[in-house]
């Protein structure tokens, strides 16, 4: 772009870091659900934004893709340093008990292509564990609150809480 067409109501750069992290899923399905849940709940318009398939559920091996979790683990810890990160929010996503087969995470899928959404939503709370696990120390500073976004039978979204760090170490 020329200087001549330069923009005059260009939005600006902002110069603060947000100081929250937020690692989601690429499903662009979920984003106007997302930004809008992120507002009401914890006032958040600016954070950082880690969008992998899978979401959360990528920094898991859920018991086959070690290599893969233990790499985007570290690219997380890389922001949660460089970006000076205190609040970590992770999103792993699905139907709810009544949602549609549809809303199952691709990712998911592809890890697990015989699962039923019940077993995945399964595995899904085991990788939160492993996740909060392996992140170990890494997280000892910083606020982290998990969620799984359920879409419902009305499609409808709901945001489970599946764990909450408040204190810090
Ligand atoms: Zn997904």
């Amino acid at each position: 772009m020329s200087r001549d067409t330069r923009d005059d109501a260009a939005p600006k750069w902002n110069r603060e870091r947000p100081h929250t992290l937020v690692v989601a899923c690429s499903d662009g399905r979920l984003q106007t659900g997302v930004d809008d849940f992120l507002q009401r709940r914890f006032d958040l318009v600016d954070y950082d934004r880690f969008y992998i398939p899978g979401g959360a559920g990528a920094l898991a091996a859920s018991g086959l893709e070690f290599l893969r979790a233990t790499r985007l683990r570290r690219e997380c810890e890389f922001l949660l340093v460089a970006h000076s990160v205190e609040h970590l929010i992770l999103l792993f996503h699905g139907p709810a008990a009544d949602g549609p087969g549809e809303a199952v995470c691709a990712d998911y899928s592809r890890k697990m292509p015989a699962a039923s959404p019940a077993e995945i939503r399964a595995q899904q709370d085991c990788d939160a564990e492993e996740v909060l696990r392996r992140f170990g120390r890494a997280l000892e500073q910083v606020v982290t609150h998990v969620f799984r976004c359920e879409v419902a039978g009305d499609r409808s979204l709901h945001f489970q809480l599946l764990h909450e760090r408040l204190c810090r170490a």
